[in-house]
């Protein structure tokens, strides 16, 4: 029988890595999920939903020990690993690119480890987009949170006392974050209007009742990537980028910024001189926080506001701060996951290790760093 362990996150994680719904499914599967007390309480999973859907409620040793498979939301630490079995499969959101001595160090335990954030963009791995299912919310919650800081109404109301103008809100960079962010703010009645530099994306702002706008010229027509990415821009680009967005923004209420380039920092597509000419009260909420920011006022994790009373949000994890939602959807991308190294009749594990998606997402197995993107040793 395949054991699956799942621990607490640590403080700042609210989020779990299986829900009441993904137990019942891997239960189903033949295996057994063992899980640390409370490891749901964040996310408003109860130790007795868990129960009910067949999992082990027990101690934190006692859940990881002689585990085949352990599923986090954060990278584990070095002992959680050692607990298991030799080899374990572990899988969660091991931020690839961050601490490389800690990951040196996960690695050298000999866990078969997968990044979920280097799930390729495939039409098969959707269902195991880690990075789509939490941008999603995050862009939901950017607007949410973002209006609710703006401290006036969003949407034109015509009343017998006069009319309240619609709030005019900005979204910057139209990924899976950018396009809910878009489809949010229309809903609660502003006046939406986005840019990126992919043109796939116009038409996709225009089906949303939003208004597109951006530089135009030849080097837009080939910034996509064949993987569906933004590519870095030259120098000409950003400064036309720049004069047309300085002259947009200081008449936006709202600004969500999502703009990110894989591996690299974010592109700061605001400059403070932008910010300052915006209006008192105006909100950005800058999702490209955890990747140092889209303006050059930002400070991660923090909420600060300007002289000239422009408030500048960076959250680190927004997804986190609707856990329920966000845990169960990322709890259904492990599932998807996990089930297809799962024998459904033998009931045992059966990694096919040919498969794109195992390839796409193994960072270490036997005490070696295998992904090709994490090559170079900087330690
Ligand atoms: P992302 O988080 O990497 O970036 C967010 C957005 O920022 C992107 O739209 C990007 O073009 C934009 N951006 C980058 N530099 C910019 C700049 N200088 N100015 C303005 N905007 C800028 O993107 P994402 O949400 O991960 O999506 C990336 C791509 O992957 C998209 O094409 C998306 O449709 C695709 N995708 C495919 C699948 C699938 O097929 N399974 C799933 C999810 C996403």
């Amino acid at each position: 029988m395949v054991t699956i362990a799942v621990t607490s996150e640590p403080a700042d994680e609210p989020r779990v890595a299986v829900s009441p719904d993904t137990v019942k499914k891997f239960t189903g599967l033949g295996a057994l999920v063992r899980i640390e007390q409370g490891a749901g309480l964040r996310s408003r999973f109860s130790d007795e939903a868990y129960r009910a859907a067949g999992a082990e409620v027990v101690g934190k040793s006692e859940a990881l020990a002689g585990a085949d498979i352990l599923l986090k939301v954060r990278r584990p630490s070095v002992d959680e690993i050692k607990a298991l079995k030799p080899g374990a499969i572990v899988a969660g959101m091991i931020d690839p690119y961050g601490d490389r001595a800690e990951l040196d160090a996960l690695s050298a335990t000999g866990a078969t480890l997968f990044s979920m954030e280097f799930m390729p963009r495939t039409t098969r791995a959707q269902s195991m987009d880690v990075l789509s299912s939490q941008a999603n919310l995050a862009g939901y919650k950017a607007v949410v949170d973002g209006a609710a800081m703006f401290g006036q109404a969003l949407p034109m109301m015509m009343t017998p006392a006069g009319t309240v103008p619609a709030a005019k809100a900005f979204i910057m960079g139209v990924g899976v974050a950018g396009l809910q962010a878009i489809a949010t703010a229309r809903r609660l009645g502003a006046q939406v209007t986005a840019t990126d530099v992919r043109p796939a994306t116009k038409e996709q702002v225009q089906s949303l009742g939003a208004k597109f706008i951006a530089v135009e010229d030849e080097e837009f027509k080939q910034a996509q990537t064949s993987g569906g990415y933004a590519k870095p821009m030259s120098a000409e680009y950003q400064a036309k980028q720049a004069e047309l967005v300085a002259n947009h923004i200081k008449n936006q209420d709202l600004v969500i910024t999502t703009a990110l380039i894989p591996g690299r920092p974010a592109p700061k597509l605001i400059s403070r001189a932008m910010i300052e000419s915006m209006k008192p009260g105006s909100v950005i909420v800058d999702l490209a926080a955890e990747r140092g920011g889209n303006t050059e006022m930002t400070e991660p994790g923090k909420i600060i506001e300007t002289a000239n009373g422009v408030k500048i949000f960076a959250p680190l994890n927004l997804a986190g701060t609707i856990a329920v939602n966000a845990s169960s959807l990322y709890a259904r991308n492990l599932l998807a996951f996990l089930e297809t190294m799962i024998d459904k009749k033998e009931k045992t594990l059966a990694v096919n290790w040919d498969d794109d998606l195992v390839k796409g997402t193994l960072v270490a197995k036997d005490g070696q760093i295998v992904h090709p993107n994490l090559a170079t040793k900087t330690a």
